[in-house]
């Protein structure tokens, strides 16, 4: 069986930013259905095709990645817009006007203005994932509904 839309896959993983370690699967294999866009775009166009036991090392540029740097993600907002006393060099998370899930930096505070990076953490960085297949399996037909993998801790 080769990875392609519609598995769920198993991967062990190491994610290097500038030749350091940010983030690997230490045992714990990630669990992701593939096709769907549950991994950064680059990675999973990289990993089609793959079967098990094979390894790759898969360098992803920002705009397939987390994507560019967008200096307009960076805004002065009042302090009294929050409902938290927030701290210089924190990530935050919480919902826009609209509800939708949003996380932000705070990288300074003057007066009442808060100079807070919507951007992702990882915008504008090559990516360099080492990464060995451990496991394919066909997703469930729940899995395809909520288009994730139901393997692993994290179900939402
Ligand atoms: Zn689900």
């Amino acid at each position: 069986m080769n990875i392609q839309k519609d598995k769920v896959v198993a991967l062990e993983y190491k994610l290097r930013v500038e030749g350091d370690v940010i983030d690997e699967s230490l045992g714990e294999p990630l669990s992701y259905l593939h096709g769907h866009g549950n991994i950064v775009v680059g990675l999973e166009n990289a990993l089609t095709g793959m079967a098990v036991g094979e390894g790759k090392t898969v360098k992803v540029e920002p705009h397939e990645g987390y994507g560019e740097f967008d200096e307009e993600g960076m805004q002065n907002i009042p302090m009294s817009s929050f409902d938290v006393d927030l701290e210089i060099g924190q990530t935050y998370s919480g919902e826009d006007g609209e509800g939708s899930p949003i996380s932000f930096n705070v990288l300074a505070i003057e007066g009442d203005q808060v100079l807070v990076d919507f951007n992702h953490p990882l915008a504008g960085q090559e990516l360099e994932f080492e990464v060995k297949v451990v496991g394919i399996r066909d997703a469930t037909s729940e899995e395809l509904e909520h288009g994730h993998s139901h393997d692993g801790h994290h179900h939402d």
